[in-house]
C-alpha cells in the first residue's frame, strides 16, 4: 500500500527507528535511513532492505543536533526521490542524572536531538507534503511524553515538548491530507535501554536477566518489553487511509505503564 511513497526515518540505523524503517519498506515505501554507525554495517542494512522488500534505500549521516546538517539531509531526500511523504522523527538519546547534577551540555544535546530536530525536519518536509496534499508525520515520543520519571529531566521535557509539537502540527494541517501523530512507547529493549539495564545490574549486583526483569516490572504492568516490530506495525497503521482522522494523538504502546 505504500508503493511509490518515500519515508525518511531519523535515527534508523538501530532499535525502534530501524524496526519502523523495515515495516514501512515491507509495505513498499522507499527509505531514507539516517543515523550513526559503522559504514559497512549501514551498507549491509541498506542492502537487506532493498533485497528483502524490493524498495530503494539511501542513507544520510546528518547529525540531528545540527540544523544545517538536517537541511542537507532533507535536500538529499528531495534530490533522491523528489519528495518526502512519510517523516518519522525518531532519533533520540538519553542521559540519567538528578537535576542539580545534570550536565548542561547533555541537557542541550537532548533538547536538540530529541525535540528541536523534529521542528527542523517538519518545517522542511511540510512544503513537499503540501505540494501533494498527502503526508504522514510520526513523532516517536515516549511514555515520558505523558508522565515523568526521576533523573530524566531533559528527556521528559523534550518528550513532553514533542507531544506539544505534534498537536500544533496536526492542527495547522487539519484541513489537509497531512496528519501528524506521536507514538509513546514504554520500555523497548534497544541499545538505549540496555545501558540502563547495565547500570542497574552494576548498581544492584544483578545478572543481566534479573536487571531486565526488575527494570520492566517496576513500571510496565505487562512485564514484557514492547518490540520495534510492534511499533513498526503501529506506524504502518498511522500511514494507512484508515488512520486519516487520527490527528494530533499521543498513542501509547506501553504494556499498561500510563494506565496506572
Ligand atoms: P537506539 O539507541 O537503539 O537508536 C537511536 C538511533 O538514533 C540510532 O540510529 C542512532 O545512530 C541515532 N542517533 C543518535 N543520536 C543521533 C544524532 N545526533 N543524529 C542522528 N542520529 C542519531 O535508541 P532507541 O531505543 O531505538 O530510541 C529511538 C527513539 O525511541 C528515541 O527517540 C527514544 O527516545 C525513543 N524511545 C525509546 C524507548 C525505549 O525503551 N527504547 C522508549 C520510548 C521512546
Amino acid at each position: 500500500p505504500l508503493h511509490g511513497k518515500t519515508a525518511l526515518v531519523t535515527g534508523s540505523t538501530s532499535g525502534i527507528g530501524l524496526g519502523i524503517a523495515q515495516a514501512l519498506a515491507q509495505q513498499g515505501a522507499d527509505i531514507v535511513l539516517n543515523g550513526f554507525g559503522d559504514a559497512n554495517e549501514i551498507k549491509t542494512l541498506q542492502a537487506a532492505l532493498m533485497r528483502n522488500y524490493g524498495v530503494k534505500c539511501v542513507h544520510h549521516p546528518a547529525d540531528m543536533s545540527k540544523p544545517t546538517e538536517i537541511a542537507a539531509m532533507m535536500a538529499f531526500a528531495a534530490e533522491q526521490f523528489g519528495k518526502v511523504d512519510i517523516l518519522v522523527n525518531n532519533a533520540g538519546i538519553q542521559h540519567t542524572e538528578t537535576i542539580e547534577d545534570f550536565p548542561v551540555e547533555k541537557w542541550d544535546a537532548i533538547i536538540a536531538i530529541n525535540l528541536s530536530s523534529a521542528f527542523h525536519t517538519t518545517r522542511l518536509a511540510l512544503p513537499m507534503m503540501q505540494a501533494k496534499n498527502w503526508g504522514r508525520i510520526i513523532n516517536i515520543a515516549s511514555v515520558h511524553g505523558l508522565v515523568g520519571s526521576v533523573q530524566k529531566s531533559a528527556y521528559v521535557a523534550a518528550k513532553h515538548g514533542i507531544v506539544g509539537l505534534t498537536k500544533v502540527t496536526a492542527l495547522e494541517m487539519a484541513h489537509t491530507g497531512i496528519t501528524c501523530n506521536a507514538i509513546c512507547p514504554g520500555w523497548v529493549l534497544t541499545p538505549l535501554v540496555q545501558k540502563q539495564v547495565d547500570a542497574r545490574a552494576a548498581r544492584e549486583g544483578l545478572s543481566d536477566e534479573a536487571a531486565k526483569k526488575d527494570l520492566v516490572s517496576e513500571k510496565q504492568p505487562s512485564g514484557e518489553f514492547v518490540t520495534p516490530q510492534q511499533l513498526g506495525a503501529l506506524a504502518v497503521f498511522l500511514c494507512s487511509d484508515a488512520a486519516v482522522q487520527v490527528r494530533g494523538a499521543a498513542w501509547n504502546m506501553d504494556g499498561g505503564w500510563t494506565a496506572q
